[in-house]
């Protein structure tokens, strides 16, 4: 089955549409999400654990990051961590977001130094035991701990139903002076790209994206969805892509940087399901709180993870949607709205892509947002 529907030039054609010719790309996106998942959008109830919001990148849009002498640098206790997926459990939840800075190990002495006082090396051993907390708790782990080693992913690939790690963009431009990852060096496309494969060799299902407006050009938001389409039609296991935007905050680097305006990401996600049209496509709701049924036109088949307990520590200025609100939004373009779980149908019917300890676990989630699971 090919991934990709759209020549690169017909899609870097079409991401110059007009606003007042946006009606006819919405509509022929609509229709291939329609013939590919019917009039049906999900979201996976989530608990979202920063784990630590330490991090050794510096991404010019970053609000989240902190080193650990500034105020609100803060890694979570083991208790904290059991705390918030039991209330999470108790509101419906069924996934644990396990959201954190890339290895601040490697540049934070008095970090490791706090790990090895509780006999642990890395942060993924940390975030091992996070797992094990979530799951015991009947939450599902799903994990974006930045750039991991293959060894690093199959270490978690037995408590976590799927990995993230959005690959954001394929150009090396934005790793140069003055562009939003030049103080990045995870952000080094090559490695991610290399992370996404290895990824699909232990055939773990995983959630990837695009961010959109940090300074790419179109060519390059092409490129990147292209890199995305080659690299799931090879591996098969890119379950979710995520098309996020940009959004501006006082205290970034980018502060001056114009944000996407909304109708301009529509565009973007309708040219995103028009090269991916077998692929679940995903736009986080929180970053366009007036755009909702025009993402919805666009051909998005899910709105990734809401929650109704923790905050989007990333864009904490953006408050998730209440679940009934969405869901009018929904019933308004004539869809339903319903939960799922963190790793896609899909992928429970493929024995490869579920290590089968979580069988079980599953199973439970399932049953409890009134599903049934493979
Ligand atoms: S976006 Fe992620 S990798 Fe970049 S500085 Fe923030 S936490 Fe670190």
């Amino acid at each position: 089955m090919d991934t990709v529907s759209l020549s690169a030039a017909e899609a870097l054609r079409l991401l110059q549409t007009p606003l007042n010719q946006l009606d006819s790309l919405l509509q022929a996106a609509g229709e291939l999400r329609d013939r590919r998942s019917g009039r049906r959008l999900t979201y996976s109830p989530k608990v979202f654990l920063p784990v630590t919001n330490l991090c050794r990148d510096r991404c010019a849009y970053c609000t989240f990051r902190k080193s650990p002498k500034d105020p609100g640098a803060k890694t979570m206790t083991m208790e904290e961590i059991r705390q918030v997926s039991e209330r999470g459990r108790q509101l419906g939840c069924v996934e644990a977001l396990m959201c954190l800075g890339d290895r601040p190990e490697a540049v934070y002495p008095s970090y490791l130094k706090a790990l090895r006082q509780i006999n642990v090396e890395t942060t993924v051993e940390y975030v091992y035991q996070a797992c094990l907390h979530a799951l015991s708790l009947g939450l599902l782990p799903h994990t974006n701990a930045g750039l991991l080693t293959k060894a690093e992913m199959e270490r978690l690939r037995p408590l976590n139903v799927s990995l993230g790690l959005m690959l954001e963009n394929v150009s090396p431009r934005l790793r140069k002076r003055g562009m939003a990852h030049a103080a990045a060096p995870d952000k080094e496309p090559a490695l991610r790209i290399q992370m996404l494969e290895e990824a699909g060799q232990l055939h773990i299902p995983f959630t990837t994206g695009l961010l959109a407006g940090i300074g790419e050009t179109r060519q390059e938001q092409v490129d990147t969805l292209l890199e995305i389409a080659r690299i799931h039609q090879r591996y098969g296991h890119l379950q979710e892509v995520i098309v996020q935007t940009f959004r501006s905050k006082p205290d970034i680097v980018m502060r001056d940087h114009l944000e996407m305006e909304d109708w301009e990401l529509v565009r973007l996600v309708a040219v995103a399901r028009l090269m991916l049209p077998h692929m679940n496509l995903q736009a986080p709701p929180n970053l366009t709180p007036l755009a909702h049924r025009m993402l919805i036109r666009a051909g998005i088949n899910d709105w990734g993870g809401i929650s109704p307990l923790t905050q989007d520590f990333i864009n904490p200025e953006a408050p998730w949607p209440h679940i009934e609100d969405l869901r009018s939004s929904c019933a308004l373009e004539g869809f339903t709205l319903e939960p799922r779980l963190p790793i896609y149908p899909e992928y429970l019917d493929q024995p490869r892509f579920v290590d089968p300890g979580l069988l079980q676990p599953i199973a439970t989630a399932a049953e409890r947002i009134g599903l049934v699971a493979a």
